[in-house]
């Protein structure tokens, strides 16, 4: 079986940046991903495709093909009362939250003033090269209601 739209796959991996720190790795199997549905990075569902079963590959994936480049405008001040008052904020603090389009924002703290807070909201891979070491584990067909879903359900995937 090939890897094609539709399938579920399972992989090992290991992501590095090009000085070779590891910034994310899978080597337990616990990786599901449904493939055709953008569930992953399009750098790296390109290679995934027509892939079979114990196929190993290195891939590099360019920044437009991973998390984008940094956009200067994402880098900004807003007034310290979007904070809640009695928490302590510093440099380097991470916050989550939600994006315009309801998607999950990752915002760390560059500076903090008593008027203002600077921040930078590009994801924190954003202009990095992504070095992946993958192995693939398993594929097989995706159930309708995942289709359905556009991700993974069962043991290691989503939980509704
Ligand atoms: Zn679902």
């Amino acid at each position: 079986m090939k890897i094609t739209d539709n399938h579920v796959v399972t992989l090992n991996y290991i992501l590095t940046d090009n000085d070779g720190e590891v910034i994310d790795q899978a080597q337990d199997s616990s990786f599901v991903y449904l493939h055709g549905a953008q569930n992953i990075i399009p750098g790296l569902e390109k290679e995934l495709a027509d892939k079979t079963i114990g196929d190993k590959f290195t891939v590099k994936v360019p920044p437009e093909e991973g998390y984008g480049h940094r956009d200067d405008s994402r880098v900004e001040s807003v007034p310290r009362d979007m904070f809640p008052q009695d928490q302590q904020i510093d440099p380097g603090m991470v916050f989550h939250a939600e994006g315009p389009n309801g998607e999950s924002i990752t915002v760390t703290v560059l500076e903090i003033t008593d008027e203002s807070v600077k921040i930078d909201s590009n994801h924190a891979l954003a202009g990095v090269e992504l070095n992946f070491d993958v192995e693939i584990m398993a594929i097989r067909d995706a159930e309708a209601v995942e289709l359905e879903h556009g991700h993974v359900h069962g043991p290691d995937g989503h939980h509704h």
